[in-house]
């Protein structure tokens, strides 16, 4: 008897909770969090506020140029003072909208926003064969304060996406290091120095590298990085970012 009364009550108890379900969770736009239709969905002001980066621009650092100066041309400050990694480049110019969804993946542990991340990102991935996917370290007590890496989480999607290898545990955060805002650059690139190394047994030598990071503000993390990298056997060191601050300050 109480058997059949279960068997019945089971579909009515699933309708009556599935507006409830979808009422908790209606999709909800990722920059400002918006109803919107579809999941993983832009609402309209946050997608015309959203600045997206690509040719023409400098063929190391991915600095927009106004037009195109030709196949490999590089920006004033890459010839002046050329960055340790071979290519750098990002979705977006570092805004509202950017930063938003960052913040959401890696403060608001909305992680799901990673998978979005990496789907724009792999648009972006360079035409470079062979290469492993790693993803800007974290120091091991922050990881276990934060309880992920966001560019771990990236790079997961990435290789998903890409049928790249991801390798989360080739690069290490070997030293513990001050959060960078507000510093200048050379603060930045001093903060970092000798933050990085490679694991002991790692498989990078020779191989090109694609290094994850969620925002590319002055480079000084992913100079660190890309430094480590090389001195490892690296062939190669090509930066892929959701974000990066433009030097105009980017939307
Ligand atoms: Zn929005
Ligand atoms: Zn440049």
């Amino acid at each position: 008897m109480s058997r059949l009364l279960l068997h019945k009550s089971v579909p009515l108890l699933k309708a009556a909770l599935r507006p409830l379900a979808d009422y908790a969770l209606p999709p909800r736009c990722p920059g400002c969090g918006e109803i919107v239709d579809a999941d993983h969905a832009f609402c309209l002001a946050c997608w015309s506020g959203m600045r997206f980066l690509g040719e023409p621009c400098c063929a190391r650092c991915g600095l927009p140029f106004e037009y195109d100066r030709g196949d490999g041309a590089e920006c004033g400050a890459c010839l002046a003072d050329p960055p340790p990694y071979d290519s750098a480049r990002a979705v977006l110019a570092y805004g509202d909208v950017a930063r938003a969804v960052a913040l959401r993946l890696k403060y608001g542990r909305r992680i799901g926003l990673s998978r979005l991340i990496a789907k724009q990102m792999a648009r972006q991935v360079p035409a470079i064969g062979n290469a492993v996917i790693v993803p800007v370290p974290l120091h091991r007590w922050r990881l276990w304060w934060r309880g992920f890496n966001q560019s771990a989480l990236i790079a997961r999607h990435l290789a998903r996406l890409t049928g790249l290898r991801a390798d989360n545990h080739a690069l290490l955060r070997i030293r513990r290091t001050q959060p960078l805002r507000g510093m200048t650059p050379k603060a930045r690139a001093r903060a970092v120095r000798g933050a990085f190394a490679l694991s002991p047994g790692h498989e990078l030598k020779g191989r090109a590298v694609l290094l994850i990071d969620d925002v590319h503000t002055s480079g000084a993390t992913a100079a660190a990085c890309a430094r480590a990298l090389k001195r490892g056997g690296a062939a190669s060191v090509h930066l892929l970012c959701w974000a990066r601050v433009l030097p105009d300050g980017g939307d």
